[in-house]
């Protein structure tokens, strides 16, 4: 006995590190307070963009133990400078947010009381405060109280959850899977065909529908598409709507496409993840007429309200469906769920210690109020309205009026598609403000995409002038 207490002493010895003392804890904050204000500070000079690599093996496991001073460097020198700045306010790729400082005090929080939400016995006010978040989406979008809802990791595997709740409801297994059909834009994220394979619909019938010149789903196409797949005998179930493309921002014809959804029986999906929150401002509100129609949407706070990345919401108006796949009781699990409380998060989504992410929008809502995200959101399309206007004094092409803040435009030259991968080219060396590209039929187009609550009126006069100084490194006679 003696010896079993003295191996367990041995092995606390050992383990007590990591457990910091209290001054080892308040030199961790203080390094990290110190890192924090430097990071801040340089962010509005630092470059949006660096294609330097970190050489090989500079980020493995040392044999020996580090300082935080030491590790802080590397992640400064290493993972900071390196590629792709997502906090920058120059960062107009893909789609940015930039990371609001409070949210990341909300995730300290959480980490540091390690809460979590997949059942209502192990945190009831983390699940409530999902719930709350979840109800003021519903009422944003104009979904019933009735609705449930799940706050994911991200849009796509929010995407996830809902298609997953429409297969069940349409019950598309077995033989059924080969003759059902779904409805997409070529334009819908990628993480919808991907979704659909991991949930075991490879198989499924895509059908592809034709886009009118601003790049949405041209309903006629769509109705046509459908009547001809049923008088086949197929089974039509699905159709997935874009409020914002990744591409180029478009908004689809949400009321046309809900009629059509109504009349033939199916299930409507609208992925409003990069777009959804511009709701929240009054001059395009209108734009999401018909949203409120869907069965089911996806929006994400880690875009549209700037949060940092790692926060994705689902809301489903029929519970069942998502409960169809999601519901399962553990005998593990016995004392957890037996209470009757709120729906349990973990039922809705694949997730059971699931993160206490609601904190990171709670927190900074709590703080800041909605009104600063409604002006930051506002700002970003004028800002899109002023860049377009720059680029065009320039001689750029531009892609159709936006929707809302996503854009392209492209110079036109002789060999217009290898000229703008040139351009582009020269912008990504120089860094200052990033930029990525997309392929619109067979056209080579640079994209601006504007969502981070960093991107100000200096930033895109320093894109612009950015720009410029590139086109005269091409020579473009102007
Ligand atoms: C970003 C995006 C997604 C994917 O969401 P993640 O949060 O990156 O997983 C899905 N749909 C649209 C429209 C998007 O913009």
């Amino acid at each position: 006995m003696s010896d079993l207490i003295d191996k367990i002493n041995q092995l606390h010895e050992k383990s007590a590190s990591l457990e910091p003392t209290e001054a080892e804890r308040e030199d961790y904050l203080s390094q990290l307070g110190e890192f924090t204000t430097r990071f801040i500070e340089a962010l509005p000079d630092m470059k949006a963009y660096t294609a330097d690599q970190p050489k090989p093996g500079v980020m493995g496991l040392s044999e020996k133990k580090q300082s935080f001073e030491a590790l802080l460097e590397l992640y400064d020198r290493e993972v900071v400078a390196k590629g792709i700045k997502p906090a920058s306010g120059g960062h107009l790729g893909y789609i940015p947010g930039g990371g609001i400082y409070t949210s990341a005090l909300a995730d300290y929080l959480v980490d540091l009381t390690n809460e979590y939400v997949g059942i209502n016995f192990s945190c009831p006010a983390g699940v409530a405060i999902e719930h709350e978040l979840l109800d003021w989406m519903k009422s944003l979008f104009g979904f019933p109280k009735t609705a449930v809802g799940n706050l994911a990791s991200g849009g796509s595997i929010a995407n996830l959850i809902a298609l997953t709740a429409a297969r069940d409801k349409y019950e598309i297994k077995n033989e059924r899977v080969k003759s059902s059909v779904i409805y997409l834009s070529p334009q819908v994220h990628h993480c919808i065909q991907k979704a659909l394979r991991i949930i075991g619909l490879e198989d499924v019938q895509i059908h592809y529908v034709e886009l009118d010149d601003k790049s949405r789903i041209d309903s006629e196409d769509l109705e046509n598409k459908i009547r001809t797949d049923k008088a086949k005998g197929l089974n039509p179930y699905l159709i997935i709507a874009s409020a914002g493309t990744t591409d180029t921002g478009a908004i689809d014809p949400l009321i046309d496409i809900g009629d059509i959804a109504d009349r033939h029986g199916l299930w409507y999906h609208v992925d409003a993840a990069y777009g959804g929150f511009f709701i929240l401002v009054d001059q395009v509100k209108h734009k999401f007429k018909g949203i409120e129609r869907a069965d089911s949407i996806v929006i994400d706070p880690h875009k549209g309200l700037f949060l940092p990345y790692g926060l994705g919401a689902v809301l489903v108006k029929d519970k069942e469906a998502v409960y169809h796949s999601h519901v399962y009781r553990a005998n593990y699990m016995q004392d957890a769920v037996a209470e009757a409380s709120a729906a349990h998060p973990a039922d809705l989504s694949p997730e059971l210690t699931k993160h206490f992410r609601s904190l990171r929008l709670w927190l900074p809502l709590q703080l800041h109020g909605i009104e600063p995200f409604k002006a930051c959101l506002e700002e970003k399309i004028l800002l899109t309205h002023y860049f377009r206007r720059g680029l065009k004094e320039m001689g750029f092409k531009l892609g159709p009026e936006p929707d809302l803040s996503v854009s392209y435009f492209w110079y036109p030259a002789e060999d217009e598609n290898e000229f703008n991968k040139a351009l582009l080219n020269i912008l990504h060396q120089d860094g200052e403000v990033f930029l990525s590209s997309t392929v619109l039929n067979d056209k080579f187009v640079i994209r601006m995409a504007l969502l981070s609550f960093r991107t100000k009126l200096e930033t895109i006069d320093k894109a612009l002038k950015m720009i410029d100084r590139a086109l005269d490194q091409l020579g473009a006679n102007r």
